[in-house]
């Protein structure tokens, strides 16, 4: 017999539960792309977007997956031949870097594996070798979405700041903006990007590229940038269409517009992520009590280094996979698969799983992903300490 009848949960890393507010604010006919209230709820996504990044700077939007914002973010300030620094905790620090190489520029890599966040030491000591400033940015990672290694971008961004080193500081956002604390302007970030889909609530299809005017300086320098890709004409329209340099994403904009009166108009950036400091509290707590005895145990040991968003779990081989499929067939419940996480010994990463725990999520939804991690651990007899549900009850209830 199957439980999985009902309304069905993702709990994956992105995209992540949309509100219904989101889908029904989409839901309508093509509107007047020329003037009229299209224009207006555009134009009224830039600063709440800044808000949602705590920037004074700029942003630019793209139609486009973080993917996306990734390769804008780049071809903006950097050329062929450059040189970026690239402090790798898991694999999307590399999918970035790779992407670079793409474009012709070269990555010098400090590897910090895939099972802790940076060291901003080792970057400062990085950009103190460079005495000829060949290197032109840092890309960092805030929360890399395969390992769930979260770095102290706080920390790297004020120390940068203080060396002098000319090198910008590029951030990726991606997986938890709106989940984990982010202040772009006082950390010292100067270009950030971020998707819709995670965090913010939204259908996968628009991302961002802020930056500051030390990163504009940059781009003004620049020879030459794709005209699709250039974030000029988008931070500053002079007409609508420049802001998309095209048709605009028309019900993308009405449902960001929803999900951002409910982030920063309603429940308040702050409290988002107290929201979610809260849930992940949870998710550790459960995670913890299950780790005793059998093979399950959290990715990412230090609970400083642990993401709000997203938690990446080890499981002994095989039970990952194993895990994922009963739950989603009898439980109706889908969790992330292990990504980039594979071995020689394990070369699918089928020893992995990761539970999203970002956007759209209250107590109930959580402890329901919970409870049904229990009931699958249970069915599969993949051994596990007790306790795991009330501690995370105990979080829930101390909120
Ligand atoms: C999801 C994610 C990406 C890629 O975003 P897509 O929308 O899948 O292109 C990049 N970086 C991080 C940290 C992510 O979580």
């Amino acid at each position: 017999m199957t439980l999985s009848h009902g309304r069905h949960m993702l709990a994956i890393p992105g995209p992540s539960i949309m509100p219904d507010r989101v889908l029904q604010a989409m839901h309508r006919p093509s509107p007047n792309i020329y003037t009229g209230e299209l224009p207006e709820v555009a134009l009224s996504l830039i600063p709440d977007l800044k808000a949602v990044a705590r920037t004074e700077g700029h942003v630019a939007m793209y139609i486009g997956n973080g993917h996306a914002a990734w390769e804008a973010s780049l071809v903006n300030v950097l050329a062929p031949g450059d040189l970026v620094l690239v402090p790798a905790t898991g694999r999307f620090s590399h999918g970035w870097s790779e992407m670079a190489a793409r474009l012709g520029i070269e990555s010098q890599i400090i590897e910090f594996g895939n099972r802790s966040a940076l060291d901003p030491d080792l970057v400062l000591e990085a950009l103190d070798a460079d005495k000829a400033h060949k290197i032109k940015a840092v890309l960092c990672v805030q929360t890399d979405t395969s390992s769930s290694a979260k770095s102290d971008v706080e920390a790297l961004g004020k120390a940068m700041r203080a060396t002098g080193h000319p090198a910008l500081l590029m951030l990726d956002c991606i997986a938890c903006l709106g989940c984990d604390e982010l202040q772009m302007d006082d950390w010292g970030v100067d270009i950030m990007v971020a998707g819709c889909q995670k965090g913010l609530m939204t259908p996968a299809g628009m991302s961002f590229v802020f930056f500051n005017d030390r990163a504009q300086d940059r781009r003004a320098a620049m020879e030459r940038v794709s005209s699709y890709w250039d974030w000029t004409n988008r931070a500053n329209p002079e007409e609508f269409y420049q802001l998309w340099c095209g048709t605009a994403p028309t019900h993308h904009i009405y449902g960001l517009r929803e999900a951002l009166n409910m982030i920063i108009h309603e429940e308040g950036l702050e409290a988002v992520w107290a929201r979610h400091a809260t849930l992940a509290r949870a998710v550790w707590a459960a995670f913890e009590a299950w780790e005793v005895g059998g093979p399950v145990e959290l990715n990412i040991r230090d609970r400083g280094s642990r993401s709000n968003a997203v938690t990446a779990v080890r499981i002994g081989k095989e039970n990952g996979t194993r895990l994922r499929t009963w739950l989603t067939e009898n439980a109706g419940l889908t969790l992330g698969i292990g990504l980039g996480m594979g071995s020689d010994e394990d070369p699918k990463a089928d020893g992995f799983f990761r539970v999203g725990h970002m956007g759209h999520l209250s107590t109930h939804m959580l402890m329901g992903t919970l409870g049904s991690i229990e009931a699958g651990l249970t069915a599969l007899d993949i051994l596990h300490g007790p306790g795991g549900l009330d501690a995370a009850a105990q979080v829930c209830a101390a909120a």
